[in-house]
């Protein structure tokens, strides 16, 4: 979106460089970022910047990988913010955008277009909000977010639609579940098709994928190292229990668990609830 000021020179929404954040177009820069200067993201020694959406585009684009069968990640490159992915999940009853990034180009639009378009955008959680309002309105698509986080948006639309409670429906087999803990309204993203029908979870960082690929871990801080309690992770792993899931899809690159999901969840809480409560085990 652009404004012009009384002066009439062009005003560009306003980007934060270290989370990715788009806030409302105006005369100045935003003074801060509340999204960085919260104690789950940080505030870089080098002090707060702004970029745009065309200055972006004139440095970055998006990536496209296929996962499987309808499900193709979506990155930018080089890193830009937070540095994590979007997804595209394509059904027999529309194409859900999972998470945001901040990149939306001219390249992304003609391909997800010619996929079909989006029908509804959902995303876990406030870091990766960005520039979903952009998205949104390309796309004429319904954006969902948590009721628990609506103080987290800094830019708000008209196709912002808030959802609350623990699960919400968005297409047949794509069910928005909130986990809570990085966010109270932190969600995942259950895709009962995905794996040939053994089911997908889109985790996000609610549930973060770690190098192993066979646990995720959970933190309220992941910049600073601030874990979670002992009965939020029980929280979390008895909300996503009722699901049946083969894989679970993070939020970075080379960030998957492929097989077994579910057991590899329930034991990564298993295991971190121990570490907390008796310590080193063995
Ligand atoms: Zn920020
Ligand atoms: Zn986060």
């Amino acid at each position: 979106m652009m404004v012009r000021t009384q002066d009439n020179t062009a005003m560009e929404c306003p980007i934060c460089v270290t989370c990715g954040t788009q806030y409302p177009a105006a005369a100045a820069e935003p003074a801060r970022c509340p999204i960085c200067e919260d104690a789950r993201q940080y505030v870089p020694v080098t002090g707060q910047r702004w970029t745009t959406l065309p200055a972006l585009r004139a440095t970055h684009n998006n990536v496209f990988r296929r996962y499987e069968e309808g499900l193709y990640a979506i990155g930018t490159q080089p890193a830009f913010a937070i540095g994590q992915r979007a997804w595209l999940l394509r059904t027999p009853h529309g194409n859900v955008l999972w998470d945001c990034i901040a990149l939306l180009d001219d390249a992304t639009l003609d391909i997800v277009r010619a996929f079909g378009g989006i029908s509804a955008i959902a995303i876990s959680h406030p870091h990766y909000y960005t520039t979903m309002v952009e998205w949104a309105n390309a796309f004429d698509a319904p954006l969902w977010l948590h009721a628990a986080d609506r103080d987290w948006v800094m830019r708000d639309d008209t196709a912002i639609r808030h959802w609350s409670g623990d699960t919400h429906s968005l297409l047949d087999g794509v069910t928005l579940v909130r986990a809570g803990g990085h966010f109270p309204g932190g969600a995942v993203l259950h895709w009962r098709d995905g794996r040939d029908g053994r089911g997908a979870l889109l985790s996000g960082d609610v549930l973060q994928v770690v190098p192993d690929r066979k646990h995720v871990s959970f933190m309220w801080s992941y910049p600073n190292y601030v874990p979670l309690p002992a009965a939020q992770v029980r929280a979390i792993a008895a909300r996503v229990e009722p699901f049946d899931y083969d894989a679970v899809y993070g939020a970075f690159w080379n960030a998957e668990i492929v097989g077994d999901g579910k057991a590899a969840v329930a034991a990564s809480a298993r295991r971190y609830i121990a570490m907390l409560e008796r310590g080193p085990l063995g």
